[in-house]
């Protein structure tokens, strides 16, 4: 628009003899120009303007004397000089303006003023964007209408503290456009107008909705936590290590290389290292359980007074383990109450990962005493109930006990007759009574074994743990089922791997599952036809640690449906059983680190069946 004006302009200025100074017009167009432009176009139009004026000037009036047209020319140029000059600064302080605005909109922070009567006046992008309404439908509205401000205190109260103070901060909880509550942080500042008790409220506020909402949720899990630890079953301790940190870092700096094995060793510097830890909080369980009267005496540094060289070895294992860079570390140990009685815990060290220098280590503790007296007892009466189970085994076997028995008894009296005879001929033959006498020992020994073996079965004693080669123990039970298998038609098939290692165990526990699998066999034999009574025993390493004793026979079977119960307490197919043989079998093959199960045979193996179980190899040094 502005050319064709500065065109019309240069005409009548250039075409008319006017005697007022058309030109003055130019100072229009540049106004017209600086309304939208940048200040380079301004000030090339102010030129353009200025260069027109001075061409219609010399096209109309060009060699005339000095006079009025001159006079106009110079009030023209001097017009539009000024204006461009004026149109340049208001342009710079507005830009200016404008760049403040555009700042006030950058902010996430709302900006709002609002004038005396409450009615918004700016709104700058951040309110748009946290409340939801524009700038065009905010301003001129009523501020309290739109967001509904909850103030912390009366509206009067902060109406009179910005008169007086200029200022007022505080939390305000506003609706937004959606209906949602945002909770705000907010300053007001009071500008009063020129000369007038009226005035602007400028406000800046922050969302602080996520904020207290996180704050929220960092106190719920404080609060959950203490919750947690002061109900927890268990005893959880809060300890600062640092100082036997910084302890271990002195030993690293005085050149002890292998700190695990430092600790393992030094006792005396594990009974300090134990001094050196603070205990900072405990729960009620622990209270409780280290029988303290209250809270406080478990407090700060009480290790030694607990401590028991168990619980003294136990923690320079777990400190090692820690030391070298376990987050946490797990073991079973004793310690002693405040009262001086003896309690078995689960014993766990944890270490945050934000305590880098062991300044917060949790220490729960699990009591188990209770559970290990209950085991001892499980344990006792399972030894009592294996040894009843021999016994019985052993009723069973009365008539061939007292056969094998009987049998060097007969042998000894006919030697002995035999040597008596020998002694009253003419010629005593001294060699033959002494082949009698040297019988007769051997025979009284073999009576002696096996009065031996039985007594031993029939013993109650403790489980002992003890090193034995298991082909031993298999002879030796199969001594004492000789007659069974004899008076059955049984043939025995034996294969002993040779060479192999010892295992570890109780030997009488292991001699009684072997005799029950043998005599289990037996029964399951002397029920099928003669020609296919075969009970075999083989012995071998069924890996590079374990020894696998298997009883097969090719007697009845087990049904199908049975072979998931053999082994469950009182299970019986026979009308005399008891159905503890097996069961016992299991709980002492488990109790030596070995397993026990049962199959059927193939029809090609003769059928029957096979009950075999696995024992460890006794380690090195064991
Ligand atoms: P019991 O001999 O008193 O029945 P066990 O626990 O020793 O108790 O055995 C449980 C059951 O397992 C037996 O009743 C029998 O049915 C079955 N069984 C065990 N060994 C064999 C076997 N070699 N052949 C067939 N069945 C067997």
């Amino acid at each position: 628009m502005a050319l064709p004006l500065a065109a019309l302009v240069f005409l009548v200025d250039s075409g008319t003899s006017l005697p007022s100074a058309v030109a003055v017009l130019y100072a229009g167009i540049v106004l017209l120009v600086a309304e939208d432009c940048a200040p380079r176009t301004v000030l090339l139009t102010g030129l353009g303007c200025a260069l027109l004026a001075v061409g219609s000037f010399l096209a109309m009036h060009y060699g005339e004397p000095w006079g009025a047209s001159h006079l106009r020319l110079a009030v023209s140029l001097a017009a539009i000089a000024i204006t461009t000059l004026l149109a340049l600064r208001k342009g710079s302080a507005e830009r200016i303006l404008g760049q403040q605005a555009e700042i006030l909109d950058l902010t996430h922070d709302t900006v709002i003023i609002c004038d005396a009567d409450d009615i918004i006046r700016y709104w700058n992008g951040g309110a748009e964007k946290l409340y939801g309404w524009t700038r065009h439908e905010a301003v001129g509205a009523r501020c309290q209408d739109l967001l509904g401000t909850r103030f912390p205190v009366p509206v009067k109260e902060i109406e009179r503290l910005l008169r007086t103070t200029g200022s007022w901060s505080g939390d305000l909880v506003r609706t937004r456009r959606d209906g949602q509550p945002v909770e705000l942080q907010t300053r007001l500042l009071w500008r009063p107008a020129a000369g007038g008790e009226r005035g602007d409220v400028i406000e800046t506020s922050a969302d602080m909705t996520e904020r207290k909402r996180a704050d929220a949720s960092i106190r719920n899990a404080e609060h959950r936590y203490r919750l947690i630890f002061q109900n927890a079953g268990v005893a959880i301790w809060e300890n600062d290590f640092s100082r036997l940190f910084a302890a271990l870092e002195g030993l690293e700096a005085s050149g002890v290389t292998d700190v695990r094995a430092h600790l393992l060793q030094d006792r005396a510097l594990v009974r300090r290292l134990v001094g050196m830890v603070a205990v900072t909080d405990v729960n009620e369980t622990a209270v409780a359980l280290f029988q303290a009267a209250e809270r406080g005496q478990l407090l700060g540094s009480v290790g030694s007074a607990i401590s028991t060289p168990e619980a003294e070895e136990t923690f320079a294992r777990l400190v090692a383990s820690m030391w070298d860079g376990d987050g946490r570390g797990e073991a079973e140990t004793s310690f002693q109450t405040l009262a001086g009685e003896r309690i078995d815990v689960l014993l766990r060290l944890t270490i945050p990962a934000e305590a880098t220098r062991w300044e917060r280590v949790l220490v729960t503790m699990l009591d188990v005493t209770e559970r290990n007296r209950t085991q001892q007892a499980l344990t006792r009466t399972l030894a009592e109930l294996a040894h009843a189970s021999r016994v019985s085994t052993l009723g069973q076997m009365a008539a061939s006990i007292a056969h094998e028995v009987n049998q060097p008894l007969s042998a000894i009296v006919t030697y002995g007759e035999a040597g008596r005879r020998w002694l009253k001929r003419e010629a005593p033959g001294a060699e033959e009574t002494a082949a009698c006498l040297t019988h007769m020992l051997d025979n009284g020994r073999r009576a002696a074994e096996v009065i031996e073996r039985v007594r031993a079965l029939s013993r109650k004693s403790v489980p002992r743990k003890e090193r034995f080669a298991l082909c031993e123990v298999v002879d030796a039970s199969l001594v004492l089922v000789q007659r069974e298998l004899a008076t059955g038609g049984i043939t025995l098939r034996q294969t002993m791997e040779a060479g192999l290692p010892e295992v570890l165990g109780d030997r009488i526990q292991i001699q009684q599952v072997i005799m029950n699998l043998l005599l289990n066999s037996i029964q399951a034999l002397v029920v099928v036809d003669g020609p296919s009574r075969v009970l075999f025993i083989d012995v071998a390493r069924s890996d590079p640690d374990m020894i696998r004793v298997a009883v097969r026979d090719r007697g009845v079977g087990i049904a199908e449906t049975d072979l998931g119960q053999l082994f469950e307490p009182f299970f019986t197919t026979k009308s005399n059983g008891m159905g503890i043989g097996l069961s016992i079998c299991r709980s002492i093959v488990e109790s030596h680190g070995g397993r026990i199960w049962a199959s059927n045979n193939g029809g090609d193996e003769g059928g029957g069946a096979t009950v075999q179980f696995t024992l460890p190899v006794a380690r090195e040094g064991a």
